[in-house]
């Protein structure tokens, strides 16, 4: 056997933020005849990482490290790849990465140390990165691959071909990697803050009901007792529009509780998702109230001011929000509502009205989850400035969160906003 056919091992650099990421790409390795038998290591951490490429370097063969993350960690993760290549000097790894932040960045990714970016949606690419280097073919030329060329410029070959979710597994059975299930990819919505549809595209794709309950069966097998949703947009199941279809929740939130039984929790329009303002309707809440288990709703609202909303593209205005919280109150739901403070082309003004109307909604019973806006790449607004505080607004924020009605990193985010475009201006 040639150097080049020795046997591969995938290590993914398994952070908690990229966690379920890597749960999905090893469902997609799993399910491949190519690449089902290929060993996959999940390593947290420098010193994981160092060991378990050690490991596979000493049983011979290549190893492909995988690496995905969101923008906010890109410092961090930079740092710990330095840190894993420092130890780790060798040809035969092979460090790949991919995601929302190396799509939208792939020239500084590469540039930051990364052999490879996967650009665009991970199921298939990885399936022929991987069997393309366990076979040591050169990865380089592979469709949604970029990398620098020997005269150290960006050579990209296009982006991975967007997947039906039908197709592929929503974790990692197999290997015991589990997370939410993944019901709807992509969002018709284009706010301009939000990497979402930049990444995934401008509609939706679902999940089919007959897929989602099979996994959810599979779930049930296997002990699960909480069942949770991935999708952008909670109540835009089964619709092509902004208009919900609420028959085609009803079939899905019904079709769940069939497999799971009236013990079980569906947790729906909550963690790790959200709803639309303009989708809170009695009719979808009455819907809701039917099938799910969760009494807290999160509810997207991200300003107060219309004039922001609307350059935000956010397609509704601040009484959509009022009247959503209002609906979810009335109708016995607990609705936190997402807020990011410190959008580009924001006055006074508009602070103003986003603190007011946090005051409103606080007084009706809402809780607010407070965020600073981040420049994120990709998206229309990566080249505005990072989103700041005043000491007012820090003082307001402070005092609800002292009173327990606001919560959230927004402080933190500051901080990572501005580091964020420190780092854009110096490149
Ligand atoms: S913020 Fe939500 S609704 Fe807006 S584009 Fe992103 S995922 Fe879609």
């Amino acid at each position: 056997m040639s150097a080049d056919h020795l046997p591969l091992t995938v290590v993914w650099a398994y952070r908690r933020t990229g966690k379920f990421a890597f749960h999905v790409l090893t469902g997609a390795l799993e399910t491949d005849a190519r690449t089902a038998a290929v060993p996959v290591v999940f390593a947290n951490g420098v010193e994981a990482m160092v060991a378990a490429i050690g490991d596979a370097r000493a049983r011979g063969g290549r190893v492909l490290v995988g690496w995905s993350f969101y923008s906010p960690d890109a410092a961090a993760m930079t740092a710990e790849l330095q840190a894993v290549k420092a130890r780790i000097d060798d040809a035969r790894v092979l460090h790949v990465c991919g995601g929302v932040h190396a799509t939208a960045e792939p020239e500084a990714t590469l540039r930051a140390g990364w052999d490879l970016v996967a650009i665009g949606e991970g199921e298939r690419l990885v399936r022929d990165l991987v069997d393309c280097v366990a076979n040591g073919g050169e990865p380089r030329v592979l469709p949604g691959i970029a990398s620098l060329g020997p005269d150290g410029t960006l050579k990209k070959n296009g982006r991975a071909d967007r997947i039906a979710l039908d197709d592929f597994p929503p974790f990692g059975p197999e290997h015991g990697r589990f997370g939410p299930i993944e019901i709807t990819r992509g969002c018709i919505y284009a706010c301009r803050f939000c990497q979402t549809p930049y990444f995934a595209g401008a509609n939706f794709r679902h999940r089919s009901v007959a897929n989602v309950r099979h996994w959810v069966r599979f779930l049930v097998g296997r002990g699960f007792r909480d069942f949770r949703f991935l999708t952008p947009t909670s109540l835009s199941y089964g619709t092509r529009t902004a208009e919900p279809d609420l028959a085609a929740v009803e079939e899905l939130l019904a079709g769940v509780r069939e497999e799971i039984g009236p013990a079980r929790k569906l947790w729906f329009g909550t963690f790790p998702s959200e709803v639309r303002p303009e989708h809170v309707t009695p009719a979808s809440l009455a819907l809701l109230q039917r099938w799910v288990s969760n009494k807290t709703l999160i509810v997207g609202g991200q300003s107060g001011s219309d004039r922001v909303l609307a350059s935000s593209a956010r397609g509704h205005d601040a009484a959509c929000i009022e009247r959503a919280v209002a609906l979810c109150v009335e109708h016995g739901f607990l609705p936190h509502v997402d807020f990011l403070l410190g959008l580009p082309g924001e006055d006074e003004g508009d602070v103003e009205a986003t603190l007011q109307l946090m005051d409103r909604l606080v007084a009706r019973g809402a809780k607010v989850h407070g965020h600073t806006f981040l420049p994120l790449p990709g998206t229309p607004w990566q080249k505005a400035a990072p989103g700041a505080l005043t000491a007012e607004v820090r003082r307001k924020l402070k005092n609800l969160a002292s009173k327990g009605q606001l919560y959230g990193q927004w402080e933190q985010q500051e901080v990572t906003a501005q580091a964020m475009a420190g780092r854009r201006s110096s490149r």
